[in-house]
């Protein structure tokens, strides 16, 4: 399908997005990060989901939590987390967030986060709507988001408004790629502030994204299959 920009929805794409679309039973790879004991009972720290995630709570994490997919405004206008689904990530995650927020803090500003972990089948529906690997993983491969290793963030300024990136979240044009040299130049020092916050605090970016972040290594971490944080069933 071809790109279109975040946040605008499309009447094709609505009349796909039936029953069809659903996630069949995803073959995800489900392995716990837990450790397991010796009589085979696991040992999940109580502060870690069953799947071994941590949720990221705004007020410990000095961070605002918006997380597009438990609503419409996201490229597909259609929620498909539920519409209280936490955000989670990894705990060695979770400690570099926690870096770029007090990196944040300190420039006067804030992190938004648009997208966390998710959910192997809300990967399915988001690979069904739009198999453009330059933008949505293959199921198949897995997406680092469904590994809890990876964050899509913007920043707000001191006033609470998000600061101008030339496109939206999930904006699938090359105009959100990185290095744009047709971007006015409040944009470009917006990126670069974002880059530089992400970058210190142990994350690597993609080219493609201006919002997604990862942990170095991301392909290397299992994916999780966390029960929490599951996607509104659409087959009903
Ligand atoms: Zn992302």
């Amino acid at each position: 399908m071809g790109k279109q920009a975040g946040g605008q929805c499309d009447t094709a794409l609505h009349a796909q997005t039936g029953a069809q679309l659903l996630p069949a039973d995803a073959a995800t790879e489900s392995r716990p990060a837990s450790d397991t004991g010796s009589a085979g009972v696991k040992r999940t720290p109580s502060h870690l989901s069953p799947a071994g995630l941590v949720t990221i709570d705004p007020a410990e994490y000095l961070v605002e939590v918006d997380l597009a997919y438990a609503g419409s405004n996201n490229f597909v206008c259609l929620p498909i987390y539920a519409a209280d689904a936490p955000c989670m990530l990894r705990a060695d995650a979770a400690a570099c967030l926690k870096r770029a927020a007090l990196a944040a803090r300190r420039a006067g500003l804030s992190l938004k986060i648009l997208d966390a972990y998710r959910p192997p089948a809300a990967q399915e529906v988001l690979w069904r709507i739009c198999p453009d690997p330059a933008y949505v993983a293959d199921p198949a491969q897995g997406s680092n988001h469904s590994r809890g290793v990876a964050v899509d963030v913007t920043l707000l300024g001191d006033d609470g408004t998000a600061l101008d990136m030339g496109t939206g979240f999930d904006d699938m044009r090359e105009l959100s790629h990185h290095d744009r040299p047709d971007l006015p130049a409040a944009v470009q020092r917006n990126r670069h502030l974002l880059l530089g916050i992400m970058l210190q605090a142990g994350f690597v970016s993609l080219p493609t994204e201006w919002w997604h972040y990862e942990l170095p290594g991301a392909s290397a971490y299992p994916l999780l299959d966390e029960a929490g944080v599951l996607l509104i069933d659409r087959r009903l």
